[in-house]
């Protein structure tokens, strides 16, 4: 089984849009940055990131005189981390009891498989876990989670077919009551377009603060890797309804282009504050969580 780094190049390069090709020549001319342009497009970048991209490594470029392309690439990296580095940071618990995180996307994203591997993360860092499932009406959604439940020996507060909003407010008040550490909140997958679910969220997120007025500590918006732009505006629009303060990116060991987080890391300081990205998804197993470093993505990115 190979390290969780090298799945990580190993999808980020199997795109056939690969940057790094860009850099094969022996000139460093427009045309160059032509290609460029284009293969930080295809790796689902986004236009304002990408000319902020050039922009930043055209000023690199010149101030450190390179004259190889292979210069060029390493200036290119540098810039990636430095504009991925506000997207760093560690998922901090233990400030309330309980840290309640409440967990959204859309359906297929990885939702319930990333909730899995967290509980793992930490009841390994020895926290105490209790999971909510709020969403009460997929059956299978509750049984998926009940098994990550069982897998990680943690409690799960489930009713079917109740109010999510009620399921939620159950298990922060039994977070408070049995002094958890954390109380992790399942929702269930929505799409932006679908209003009333998007409502329901912000409502969700309402009646946990009315259980706990610190409470929501965390929402986490997780986000399938390979969802290219779109991605950014999904991201827009959970923050819109649930206010959002970081996200899980999954499948980063399948197709994933990888740049989208760049778009993210160009629109969200720009909006006033980063939105972290606690952890990127490499694989389908628990231990496949891995906390984002932007060096290692940019490496990853350009490998
Ligand atoms: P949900 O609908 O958002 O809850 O999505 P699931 O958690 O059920 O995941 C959907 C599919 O994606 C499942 O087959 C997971 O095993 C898979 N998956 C989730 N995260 C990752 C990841 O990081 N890498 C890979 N390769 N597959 C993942």
């Amino acid at each position: 089984r190979t390290g969780w780094l090298d799945r990580l190049k190993t999808g980020l390069r199997k795109t056939g849009s690969s940057i790094t090709t860009v850099f094969t020549g022996t000139r460093i001319d427009d045309a160059l940055y032509e290609d460029l342009e284009t293969a930080l497009l295809l790796a689902d970048t986004g236009v304002a990131a990408t000319e902020f991209l050039l922009a930043d490594l055209k000023r690199r470029v010149k101030d450190s005189r390179a004259t190889e392309p292979a210069q060029v690439k390493m200036l290119l990296q540098e810039a990636i981390e430095e504009m991925l580095a506000p997207l760093e940071k560690e998922l901090v618990v233990g400030e309330y009891h309980p840290t309640v995180i409440m967990v959204a996307g859309v359906n297929g994203a990885g939702k319930t498989t990333s909730i899995g591997k967290l509980t793992k993360h930490l009841a390994d860092a020895g926290a105490t876990v209790l999971l909510a499932a709020a969403d009460t009406f997929r059956a299978a959604a509750r049984e998926q989670l009940s098994v990550w439940a069982d897998r990680n020996k943690v409690e799960i507060i489930s009713q079917q077919g109740a109010d999510p909003s009620a399921v939620s407010f159950d298990a922060v008040a039994a977070g408070r009551a049995r002094s958890m550490d954390v109380v992790l909140v399942d929702t269930a997958g929505r799409l932006p377009t679908q209003k009333h679910l998007m409502e329901e969220l912000s409502k969700i997120r309402r009646v946990v603060t009315k259980a706990d007025v610190t409470a929501p500590h965390e929402v986490l918006l997780v986000i399938d890797g390979n969802t290219g732009q779109n991605a950014l505006a999904q991201v827009k629009a959970f923050d819109a309804a649930a206010q959002l303060t970081g996200l899980i990116v999954t499948k980063l060991d399948g197709t994933a282009k990888g740049g989208v987080l760049c778009a993210i890391a160009r629109e969200y300081p720009a909006q006033g504050r980063p939105m972290p990205v606690y952890f990127v998804g490499v694989g389908e197993k628990l231990e496949d969580l891995q906390t984002f470093r932007a060096r290692e993505f940019a490496q990853a990115l350009l490998a």
